[in-house]
């Protein structure tokens, strides 16, 4: 079993044992395969409702993007609303961005129900732009008021740079009910909770065969099998061959967070606030104070390629460096990366390949939030209680392209890097 990447996460978890291996014959009513958080809380969902349920997680509990994200969870996707409607149709856009909000909230119900009460939770996200454009963030603060009752706070450029000091910002929106928390302490609470319902949890346990046809399905791995009437695949982007028609649906793509060391000075002299921080990019920067304000956590890039570069730190900070030149010699701890998996539509994919077998993943950089409302929408579905996971059916499991896929996705990120930095020109030039 790999132990957790090294990262803040890893470093300041809430102790936790380690959960045994899968061993012998384990009969349930439903088997998720994935510990991240979307298998947690479907997972957790079918528990509280009564169901036998098993996870079997190849490593540990939030072991990948769930246990190393940016830990932001406010509403919405890792695609625009507009872009939704463009594919869906407005209503039933509206209708997927409402659920998004419900995943919200279903973090902070599950935050209060299993959460230590010494877990940090910080509200507030600003979301930046570094270009001008007063206006539109101006409309999509009416838009979010009118359509979701969901309240923005519009700041001018001098309210944004008297609490963030970099020369490179604008405008912003601030949400006051999107926050900040740490999602491995999270994901080992939801793991608890479902245990604490009866459920079981394997860790060490990769699935390396199934046979999904049948009343009763089988998911193998080295030393056990579990059968079960329902399987999920939550295995996000390190969804490998088991399924291969999941893995053609989906590109791993990769991101990568730093820490700081201990400046708080420093770090205090260009960041006054300690809300979540988003800049308005495609891929943009995000970041926040962590450890009671004294270091930053910091993240952005992202690329298709799956290996982890010699000198991730040195880059990342380069792009901390361009936006707040003052840190340019401050040390940096530790630095990881995670993969989130991606489908063509950039939109989660949900549903069932065939009858039983569910599939739960593609919820790229827009996780927390999405997680939560695809775990309950696809435990709705296993209980007969609702078929709430229909309204991800515009979205389904397309060949992702292969090498092919991996190359268009890296060349159209490109081009919007090249787009972001032609508009942060242009406004450069104008002041
Ligand atoms: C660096 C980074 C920063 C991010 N920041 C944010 C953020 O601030 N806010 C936000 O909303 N989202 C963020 N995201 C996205 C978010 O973290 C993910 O979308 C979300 O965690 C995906 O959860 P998941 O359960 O689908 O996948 P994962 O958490 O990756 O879990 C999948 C699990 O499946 C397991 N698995 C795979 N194959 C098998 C198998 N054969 N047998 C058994 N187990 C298997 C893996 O070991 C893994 O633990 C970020 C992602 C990254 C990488």
């Amino acid at each position: 079993m790999a132990d957790y990447v090294d990262s803040y996460y890893a470093r300041t978890r809430n102790p936790s044992p380690a959960r045994g291996a899968l061993k012998g014959t384990v009969s349930v009513d439903a088997a998720i395969i994935g510990g991240g958080l979307a298998g947690l809380t479907t997972a957790l969902e079918l528990a509280r409702a009564g169901r036998k349920v098993a996870i079997v997680e190849a490593e540990r509990i939030g072991w990948g993007a769930s246990g190393r994200n940016g830990g932001f969870v406010g509403p919405g996707y890792a695609t625009s609303l507009s872009h939704i409607a463009m594919m869906a149709g407005r209503d039933a856009a509206h209708d997927l961005y409402r659920l998004s909000i419900e995943g919200v909230r279903i973090v902070e119900d599950n935050l209060a129900a299993f959460g230590r009460s010494d877990d940090v939770v910080t509200y507030g996200k600003l979301s930046v732009l570094r270009h001008a454009d007063a206006s539109g963030l101006k409309a999509r603060q009416d838009q979010m008021a009118r359509d979701f009752d969901y309240k923005l706070e519009f700041r001018d450029k001098d309210e944004v740079r008297a609490v963030l000091r970099s020369a490179k910002y604008y405008d912003a929106l601030f949400d006051p009910k999107a926050f900040h928390f740490h999602p491995l302490n999270y994901a080992q609470g939801l793991a608890s909770g479902i245990e604490a319902s009866g459920g079981q949890v394997f860790e060490a346990s990769p699935v390396v065969d199934a046979t999904l046809d049948g009343a009763t399905k089988v998911l193998r791995t080295s030393y056990g099998e579990v059968q079960a009437r329902d399987v999920v695949f939550a295995t996000g982007g390190y969804t490998g061959q088991v399924s291969p028609k999941l893995q053609r649906a989906m590109l791993p793509i990769a991101t990568y967070v730093l820490l700081t060391e201990v400046a708080p000075e420093r770090i205090g002299a260009v960041i006054g606030v300690p809300w979540a921080i988003s800049d308005s990019r495609r891929a943009g920067d995000y970041y926040r104070l962590v450890d009671e304000g004294r270091r930053l956590l910091w993240g952005g890039r992202i690329t298709t390629r799956t290996s982890e570069p010699a000198r991730l730190a040195d880059m990342l900070r380069a792009t901390m460096v361009s936006t707040y030149p003052s840190l340019a010699g401050i040390r940096i701890d530790v630095a990881w990366s995670g993969l989130m998996s991606y489908a063509r539509h950039l939109m989660p994919m949900i549903g069932q390949m065939q009858p039983n077998v569910w599939h739960c993943y593609g919820f790229g950089g827009h996780g927390l939030n999405t997680t939560a409302i695809g775990g309950r929408v696809v435990a709705e579905g296993i209980l007969g209680a609702s078929d709430r996971y229909r309204q991800y059916a515009p979205f389904g499991l397309n060949w992702a392209g292969g090498p092919f896929g991996r190359l268009t996705a890296q060349m159209t990120y490109w081009t919007y890097q090249a787009m972001d930095f032609a508009k942060e020109f242009r406004a450069s030039r104008a002041g």
